[in-house]
């Protein structure tokens, strides 16, 4: 088999090309996933956020972006049925995500005070629309 072949039968959009990657390896947190996918997208970046207000996940400083990527349980995703509370210490447990979810806001203010765009993909998107997470970016980072 010629690689020409290969190319030509694989060339794919960066939404398929994910879903595909993730059938060949399940290890696969939701960071992991925005950052295959910005990068099958063509987006360079660094990871960790070194500096920035909230160490976002990913970032491009000169080009102005940070993606921030939530996990719908810690971060209170609203609606979305991963955000669940705890029935025990149920109280404690509604403090702690507001004041999780307060933190969040800030972070977004902080970054937009120093020029940055904040992009906020959710863990529920990212796993389950792939395709709609990137042209979300795709319009937020270009
Ligand atoms: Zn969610």
């Amino acid at each position: 088999v010629t690689s020409k072949r290969w190319t030509s039968a694989l060339v794919v959009d960066a939404a398929t090309s994910l879903r595909l990657s993730r059938v060949r390896q399940k290890d696969t947190s939701a960071e992991r996933l925005v950052r295959s996918l910005l990068h099958r997208m063509g987006f360079r970046f660094r990871i960790g956020g070194k500096g920035l207000p909230g160490r976002p996940d990913v970032a491009n400083v000169s080009r102005g972006w940070a993606v921030l990527v939530h996990g719908c349980y810690w971060h209170s995703h609203a609606g979305c049925r991963r955000a669940t509370v705890p029935k025990r210490n149920r109280a404690f447990w509604r403090a702690k995500f507001e004041a999780n979810q307060a933190r969040d806001r800030r972070v977004l203010r902080d970054l937009r005070a120093i020029g940055i765009r904040p992009v906020v993909v959710w863990e529920c998107e990212i796993e389950e629309r792939p395709r709609v997470v990137a042209g979300r970016l795709r319009a937020a980072l270009t």
